[in-house]
């Protein structure tokens, strides 16, 4: 595998950086510059039926070489990196045999990945490891995700002896602005489920994320003057500042972990004639999620009869949903990529996303669509950095799923 990180380097070289707030997808022209390369040499390695439509979403075909049927699976990745910092001039560095003390990834600007602040990266000591120059950030997110199905694809090109059914890929833009997703044709792609490759570090792995809604409640009052207000003025923002303590204290995103869901007010602008809160809920749970809908609207009715239903308005609207259950009914997407990274002799670990992904979105429009480890650490910042053999290893899980898939 000595092209993955030539690969890899190739790649993170390339600005894609995605915009919010943009309605056409992509929602920058440059992500076509890699979409554009990866349709060449996914034609070049010998890839079937390879496109790209004018939304920036690649796929190609692995034909099967074997005569049974099995099922279509994918993989798939985003091109984009993330608007929270600069991806234009990335200039990788690469660390070979990592000594496991701080590295300066600036020596001008005095920039510092410190195994204080980073404990983490001493567990690569003795690895090769790609790092930022600590002006950008690197892009591992999800370049190596990228870079890990184009070299699996290639490998299994160049190694026939290696038997697997029909394989899909798909590259999409726009994942970090939230519509990777969007324009994604599911029955184009024609595979009966997927993984995209856009986690952390090795042995990641997630089928589980947040249900989530996002809730604006406009508070409407009424200004005079204040040297004649009694009685008269209603000032919006005490009412809304009352509303927002009505949550439970506990259940707030800076006081929960793991399983425990939230109430997040986002934003908080007002006048004494209009005050606007913004929320976001979030829970794994299913009922847990509708009951805690209930309680934002049923808190908006006492508020309605309490001040005027005109006072209050709430606009409540759900935003995704939790994949597992999608993909709980079809264990066995989850049982192969678990069951690939035991024959690797990787300790999968499994965790339930705090948040959404595109693979949730995919999997409520048909294709169930699980996540594994892609490698990269400490995504969105300067200090991101990826160490080369996780790369590999979740190169090896592609092909390792491909030929289970294959087998049974
Ligand atoms: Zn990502």
């Amino acid at each position: 595998m000595e092209n993955l990180l030539d690969r890899f380097l190739r790649y993170v070289k390339i600005d894609t950086e995605s915009v919010p707030g943009i309605e056409q997808i992509p929602s920058t022209k440059k992500q076509f510059d890699l979409a554009n390369l990866l349709v060449d040499e996914l034609k070049a390695m010998g890839m079937q039926d390879v496109s790209i439509d004018e939304n920036c979403y690649v796929m190609a075909t692995l034909p099967s070489n074997i005569d049974k049927e099995v099922p279509t699976i994918g993989f798939i990745a985003h091109v984009d990196t993330t608007p929270d910092l600069t991806g234009k001039d990335v200039k990788p560095q690469v660390w070979e045999n990592y000594d496991g003390e701080d590295i300066v990834l600036n020596k001008e600007q005095n920039i510092v990945l410190t195994t204080e602040e980073f404990p983490e990266i001493k567990k690569y000591k003795g690895q090769t490891i790609v790092t930022t120059d600590g002006t950008t950030l690197l892009g591992a997110d999800d370049k190596a995700g990228v870079a890990e199905i184009m070299e699996a694809m290639d490998y299994l090109i160049k190694h026939p002896e290696i038997k697997h059914g029909t394989i899909k890929v798909g590259f999409t833009p726009d994942e970090e602005v939230g519509k990777g997703a969007n324009l994604f044709d599911v029955e184009k792609f024609g595979a009966e489920w997927a993984y995209t490759m856009d986690g952390g570090p090795m042995g990641e792995f997630e089928y589980e994320n947040f249900n989530a809604a996002y809730a604006e409640v406009t508070f409407k009052g009424q200004n005079v003057h204040p040297g004649t207000a009694k009685g008269k003025m209603v000032n919006s923002m005490n009412i809304a500042a009352k509303f927002a303590t009505k949550f439970p204290q506990s259940e707030t995103p800076e006081q929960t972990e793991k399983y425990e869901g939230f109430y997040h007010l986002l934003t908080m602008t007002g006048s004494v004639e209009e005050t606007k809160l913004q929320y976001i809920i979030r829970d794994h749970d299913h009922n847990l999620f509708i009951s805690r809908k209930d309680h934002m609207e049923s808190l908006v009715k006492t508020f309605q009869s309490e001040y005027g239903e005109d006072r209050v308005k709430l606009e409540l609207v759900d935003q995704y949903y939790n994949m597992k259950e999608k993909v709980a009914p079809n264990m066995h997407i989850v049982d192969f990529a678990l069951e690939a990274m035991k024959e690797l002799n990787i300790e999968p670990d499994v965790k339930a996303i705090r948040g959404g992904t595109d693979g949730a979105q995919l999997s409520f429009k048909g294709l169930p669509c699980p996540n594994i480890f892609a490698g990269g650490h400490n995504m969105h910042a300067r200090y991101e950095y990826v160490p080369v053999p996780t790369m590999e290893a979740a190169t090896n899980v592609i092909i390792k799923i491909a030929e289970l898939v294959a087998k049974k």
